[in-house]
């Protein structure tokens, strides 16, 4: 090696509901592989541990004059590559001669055009681990580095406040094998799952943790298809409670197909509470063009086994996929119902990734052009979303109206936190009745006492003390609440 390059990897973020809850692994594996290279790396998480937003640029400014890096590594999401904070950092690290690497979903899916900007040294695409002299060294702007043939622990201790770190990522597996239509992951991590050897190399990344990060309460693991070999998942939780661990264990999605008892009462032993299910849509059609490669009946099984092992079972719904419209929302809407308490009912708008079929399908349609960039996902204050884009079957309005008919039907609690909003539309939109039916049904009290205050100090929602308390008296304390949508009712603490 020649010279000791100092690396500054860079998360820009953003201000929205997920700041503030998991660093961005992938940064902090390339910083693993740039130090074992012998250089010296620091990572800015912007999401993970945000400066104030009105001083976001001039930290990322300010951070490229302190460490004065040779290479500057940029993880972005694609709205986060159209934030004028992006573009000034790029500005600047072009004055200075610093080169720039782009890497994460805006390079995965955009490379074509990001090969023109004259600002970025090198777009990568695929796994840093043990790749980082490989990517120094390639001689090509656009890499493919494809899947890496190890698994690299991230080096958390690169990473700015990483003694705030709460909440552990974890890899026991990576990629999915099936295809989903809209799915970005597989865009990313590819198409082949790979298990994670179970060896004192992982254990020991486990060990370190309480060395490292002495906050540190839960292990995520963030895996696309954790269970996709069902005996690595359950040889990993059973070696996991043999040894031990003080940490509660969570789940980021599994596949409905597989699942068995076992393995449910085995994540009910490791602290898991609640378990992510992938449905998207019920509605038949919608549900086939999905090429999900699973049947409902399965997930409907799958559903009132997690509920049997005592797990709260989480439903990801999508609406405005590919085929949907209002009525096929709404039948999705009714399969859903079918399941009773307790279950977690999440319905986000569906956001186009570019390079999947269902973004192909889109601009197919003409209801968006290629190059679009989803706009910023919004803050919970802000529910019902916006609906992302206009389709012909399916308008942003009603695709918005949806978003909160699905919330009033399945007493999602959240809307509290924009409740004048949720009033004014309810009332304009004839859903005033199922505005009255969720306030009596939703579970506000607990959300607002247990959920709010949690969301509030990761700063993903931004309600005032004031606000807060007078959520508080007239929800929680007197149980009232005007009937007149258009006058939102402050009580003094
Ligand atoms: S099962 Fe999940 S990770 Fe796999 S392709 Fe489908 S959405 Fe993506």
């Amino acid at each position: 090696m020649d010279k000791k390059l100092k690396i500054l990897l860079w998360k820009p973020g953003v201000y929205d509901m997920t700041r503030g809850e998991l660093p961005t692994i992938g940064l902090s594996i390339l910083a693993t592989s740039a130090i074992n290279a012998g250089h010296e790396a620091v990572v800015a998480d912007h999401h993970f541990s945000p400066p104030p937003e009105d001083k976001a640029e001039e930290a990322i400014l300010d951070l490229l004059d302190e460490h004065k890096p040779d290479i500057l590594g940029i993880s972005a999401v694609s709205y986060e590559w159209t934030m004028p904070r992006v573009q000034a950092a790029l500005n600047a690290a072009k004055e200075r001669n610093i080169q720039v690497w782009l890497g994460g979903p805006q390079a995965v899916a955009y490379s074509d055009k990001l090969v023109e900007d004259d600002r970025l040294t090198k777009i990568v695409i695929g796994e840093a681990d043990g790749r980082f002299n490989k990517i120094l060294e390639a001689e090509e702007k656009i890499i493919h580095l494809g899947r890496s043939p190890s698994f690299d622990r991230p080096t958390f201790t690169a990473m700015i406040d990483h003694e705030e770190l709460t909440t552990y990522p974890l890899f026991v597996s990576r990629g999915c094998h099936y295809n989903c239509t809209f799915c970005a992951a597989t865009k990313v991590f590819g198409n082949r799952w790979r298990a994670r050897e179970l060896s004192p190399e992982l254990w020991d990344e486990i060990d370190q943790i309480a060395v490292n990060h002495p906050k540190c309460k839960t292990i995520s693991i963030i895996d696309d298809a954790f269970t996709q070999d069902m005996d690595h998942a359950k040889n990993f939780l059973k070696e996991y409670l043999r040894r031990g661990y003080p940490y509660q264990v969570s789940v980021f999605n599994v596949r409905a197909d597989y699942l068995d008892e076992e393995i449910l009462l085995l994540l009910k032993k490791t602290g898991v509470e609640t378990l992510a299910v992938g449905i998207e849509s019920a509605d038949p059609e919608v549900f086939r063009m999905l090429r999900k490669g699973e049947k409902l009946e399965t997930i409907e099984t799958a559903i009132r086994l997690i509920q049997k092992a005592g797990l709260v079972p989480w439903l990801n719904m999508v609406i405005g996929l590919p085929g949907d419209n209002i009525e096929a929302h709404r039948r999705s809407l009714d399969w859903v119902l079918q399941f009773d308490q307790p279950r977690v009912i999440q319905w986000n708008i569906f956001s186009p990734f570019r390079g999947t079929m269902a973004y192909d399908y889109f601009v197919k349609t003409g209801d968006i052009e290629d190059g679009f960039t989803p706009p910023f996902w919004g803050r919970y204050e802000q529910l019902p979303d916006d609906g992302m884009f206009d389709a012909a079957d399916f308008s942003r309005e009603e695709k918005s109206l949806a978003q909160l008919e699905a919330f009033l039907k399945c007493n999602v609690p959240i809307i509290i936190l924009s409740d004048k909003k949720v009033r004014a539309l309810c009332k304009e939109h004839g859903m005033w009745d199922l505005y009255e039916e969720w306030r009596k049904n939703a579970p506000i009290k607990e959300f607002l006492e247990n959920t709010v205050p949690n969301k509030v100090e990761k700063g993903q929602e931004s309600i005032s003390q004031e606000d807060y308390n007078s959520l508080m008296a007239e929800f929680v304390n007197d149980n009232q609440y005007p009937t007149d949508p258009f006058v939102y009712k402050t009580v003094s603490p």
